[in-house]
C-alpha cells in the first residue's frame, strides 16, 4: 500500500467510525452516543442532553467532541471519560476528582500510571489538563432550560469523586463506571475505596429511574428488575474476590504483592499488561477492608493473617 492509499484508507476508516456512532434515545431530551464497539474500553458511551437553553454532554470519549456542548459533566477523571475535555467552555467534575482533571501529575499519580506508559496514555486519549474545570458536590443541579435538569449523584469507590447523573424529566440514571460488566467493580486507584464501592452499589440499587445507562457496553436497562439483577451480580464479584483472598490467607499468602497472579482479579495465564499493578492494588484494598472489619490482622512487617 502506498502512503497516499494508506492515508485515504485511514480517512475512510475515520469517516466510517464517525458514521457508526449510534444515537440511542433514552428519553425526550437524552441520547446515548454509542460507538461501533458498544462502548467497550477504550471507548465509552457518553450522553447528550438537550434542554431549551443549553446542551450538556455527560463524559467526553474518543468518538465525541465536547466542544459542541455548552457544558460537559465528567463522571470521573479516568482518561476514557475526559477526551479533549478542555475544548468545552464549561467543564464540571466532582470536587474529589477535580485535581485529577486539572493537573497531569495528580492524574498520573492517582491512577498509578508508570512514567514509561504516561506518554502513550496522554496521546491516545488526547489528554490535557483542564485548569478551568469547576467542582460540583453531591446533589448539585444543572438547569438546561425548559424544565430539563441534571442532578449530580456522588457514587465513590471507582475513584473518590466518581459521580452518576440523573436527567429529569426523562428519568435517565447514568451510573458511569459502575459499569455492570462481568469483570466487576474496579477500584485500583490510589484513593479508590472498597467500602465506598459497596455503599455505591447499594445507592445504585436505590435509584428510581425509567432507564439505567452505564458508561460502557452494558445496558441501557429499561427493566428495573433486570437492572437490579445485573447490579447484584456485579456486586457479588466483590464477595468472590474476598473469598479468594481469604483462601490465599489460609494457604499462608501474606501480602497483596504475593497474591498477584493467583486468580483473585484476573484469571492466571493471559493478562493485560497493566494487570499486575491493578491486581496488587485491588488485593491491597481488600486486605485493608478486611483489617478494618476486624477479620484480618496485619503485623509491623505488613504480613496479614486471619483473626
Ligand atoms: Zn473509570
Amino acid at each position: 500500500m502506498t502512503e497516499a492509499t494508506k492515508q485515504a484508507a485511514e480517512a475512510v476508516a475515520e469517516t466510517v467510525a464517525k458514521e457508526t456512532v449510534e444515537e440511542v434515545r433514552l428519553g425526550p431530551h437524552t441520547v446515548q452516543l454509542r460507538p461501533a464497539n458498544g462502548g467497550k474500553y477504550p471507548q465509552a458511551n457518553p450522553l447528550l442532553v438537550r434542554g431549551a437553553e443549553r446542551t450538556a454532554m455527560i463524559d467526553a470519549c474518543l468518538h465525541t467532541s465536547p466542544a459542541e456542548a455548552d457544558l460537559l459533566l465528567i463522571s470521573h477523571y479516568h482518561e476514557d471519560h475526559t477526551v479533549d475535555a478542555g475544548s468545552c467552555a464549561e467543564v464540571w467534575v466532582h470536587s474529589a476528582d477535580a485535581a485529577g482533571v486539572r493537573d497531569q501529575d495528580v492524574f498520573l499519580a492517582a491512577m498509578g500510571i508508570p512514567a514509561e506508559a504516561a506518554a502513550g496514555v496522554l496521546e491516545e486519549f488526547r489528554w490535557a489538563p483542564v485548569p478551568h474545570a469547576r467542582a460540583f458536590e453531591d446533589g448539585q443541579v444543572f438547569d438546561l432550560g425548559g424544565g430539563v435538569t441534571i442532578t449530580a449523584l456522588h457514587l465513590p469507590g471507582h475513584t473518590p469523586g466518581h459521580a452518576g447523573f440523573l436527567v429529569q424529566p426523562d428519568g435517565v440514571a447514568f451510573i458511569g463506571d459502575v459499569d455492570l460488566s462481568s469483570f466487576g467493580p474496579l477500584y485500583s486507584d490510589e484513593d479508590s475505596r472498597l467500602a465506598d464501592f459497596r455503599a455505591t452499589i447499594e445507592a445504585c440499587a436505590g435509584l428510581e429511574a425509567t432507564v439505567y445507562a452505564t458508561a460502557h457496553h452494558k445496558g441501557p436497562y429499561w427493566d428495573r428488575d433486570e437492572y437490579l439483577q445485573v447490579l447484584a451480580d456485579f456486586g457479588r464479584v466483590l464477595e468472590t474476590r474476598e473469598e479468594a483472598i481469604l483462601d490465599l490467607l489460609r494457604e499462608g499468602v501474606r501480602t497483596a504483592e504475593e497474591m498477584v497472579g493467583r486468580g483473585v482479579v484476573y484469571r492466571p495465564g493471559r493478562r493485560p499488561a497493566f494487570a499486575d499493578r491493578v491486581e496488587e492494588s485491588m488485593c491491597a484494598k481488600h486486605l485493608e477492608d478486611l483489617v478494618a472489619r476486624g477479620l484480618v490482622a496485619v503485623d509491623q512487617n505488613g504480613a496479614h493473617t486471619l483473626v
